[in-house]
Parts: structure tokens; sequence; C-alpha cells
């Protein structure tokens, strides 16, 4: 493949897009733009203003303005708000809520778009739920990361309680399958699996059994785009 390469990463909650996605940008030295840390940004942004959460067009046009940046190597991502590094901040609960909220309203979900093809047309690997059905439909390479609802909540509930051991691993539980719902039932760019997209469950597979899978199918891709 001559043109720089992209590849798309997309599942719901706990499903080892961020892992994965770090891990191959990592190997194929591509940039790691993770989508969902952006709706996050924008969720802080929101809270941090006097915008009502419920205002789409001030939610919208709020996202549209304010600046957001990922800096650094995939495994020590800064994730900046106006200049500010909020990297950790948009990991609590409150942001995890409020952007699983914001990202159903359609200026928001523009706004980022737009952005996401601007930082990703020079090759990259990107994570979230629109990626090879939206952002970047003629990725080189699809994935539609899944695995069953418990051990994805497992994955969530050990993530979070570095950040905040109060929460409970049913709330964590409910927290996911009622973003998950959101997500998957949304008007605009719901989360679905794109038609040319490789499904990998990675239910009982180890992160490197994942990751070799992936390798394989990014190979076999590029052959035969080559021949
Ligand atoms: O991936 P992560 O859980 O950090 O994303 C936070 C929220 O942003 C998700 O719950 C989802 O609703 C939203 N999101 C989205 N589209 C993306 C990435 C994330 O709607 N491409």
């Amino acid at each position: 493949m001559s043109h720089p390469l992209i590849i798309a990463i997309d599942g719901p909650s706990g499903s080892g897009k961020s892992t994965l996605g770090r891990m191959l940008a990592r190997e194929l030295n591509l940039l790691y733009i993770d989508t969902g840390s952006m709706y996050r940004a924008v969720a802080l942004a929101v809270m941090e203003s006097s915008i009502n959460s419920n205002d789409d067009v001030a939610v919208g046009s709020l996202a549209s303005r304010v600046s957001i940046d990922l800096r650094g190597e995939p495994d020590s991502m800064e994730v900046t708000l106006e200049g500010r590094d909020v990297t950790e901040e948009i990991r609590s609960e409150e942001v995890t809520h409020l952007s699983s909220v914001i990202s159903a309203i359609p200026a928001v979900r523009r706004a980022m778009v737009a952005r996401q093809r601007e930082m990703g047309e020079r090759g990259a690997v990107l994570n979230g739920r629109d990626i090879g059905t939206v952002v970047f439909p003629n990725a080189d390479v699809k994935f539609f990361l899944t695995a069953v609802p418990e051990e994805r909540a497992k994955r969530r509930f050990v993530e979070e309680h570095t950040h905040d051991s109060s929460v409970s691993f049913d709330e964590t539980f409910a927290d996911m399958a009622e973003r998950d719902q959101r997500d998957a039932t949304r008007i605009d760019s719901p989360l679905t699996v794109a038609e040319d997209a490789i499904v990998l469950d990675s239910t009982g597979l180890s992160i490197d059994e994942v990751l070799q899978r992936m390798i394989v199918a990014i190979r076999e891709r590029s052959e035969k785009r080559k021949s």
C-alpha cells in the first residue's frame, strides 16, 4: 500500500479497542487516535461551562469551538482541552456518562468527525464507534472488536477501579449496558458493524492472541491490494 495506512477499530465498551489500538499503532509505527477521548473532552468542556447539557444547539456550538488535542506516543498519550492536560480528568464517572449522552448530538459528531479526518488522513489507527462506517469508510482494514458483556464489564471495572475505588461491579455493568444501548440506538452514526469489517470476538482470548490475528489480517489485506 503506497498511500497512508488507515486502520479502523470499532466496537462496544470494554472490547479491548484502546489496548489493541495502541499496540497496533506502535507495531505499525502509525499515529494512534482514540476518538472516545475527544467526546470525553467535549463532555468535560460542557461540565466546566455554564451550558445546560440538554441544550443540543449550545453543546454542538461549543464542540465546534473548543480546542482538543491528542499528543504524544500511543502509550503515553496526553489529551488536552484548550491546552490544559485533561488526560486523567476525562476518565471520571461523570465525564464517562456525559460523553455518552452528548455524543448522540449530530452537531457534536460533525465537529469531531471533521477533526478526526484531518488528524488521521496521513495514516493512523483510529478507535471508536463509527470509524469504519462514517469517519473513514474507505479505511484499509476495519476491525469490529467484541466480547461477551460480562468480560467487557470486568475489563471496565478493573480500569475504573484505578480512578474510583467506590464503584461496584454491578454499577459498572449497568452503566456499560446503558451506554452500549445508547450508542447502538442513536439516530446519527449508531454503533454498527461495517459491511467489510473483520469481526473479532476476544472472549477467552489474550490480548496478544487478538493482536496477532489483527496483524495477520492487515498483512493479508495488504498483499491482496498489491496483487
Ligand atoms: O471509547 P470511550 O468509552 O472512551 O468513549 C466515550 C463515549 O464516546 C462512548 O460512550 C460513546 O458514546 C462515545 N463515542 C462515540 N463515537 C466514537 C467514540 C466514542 O460516540 N467514535
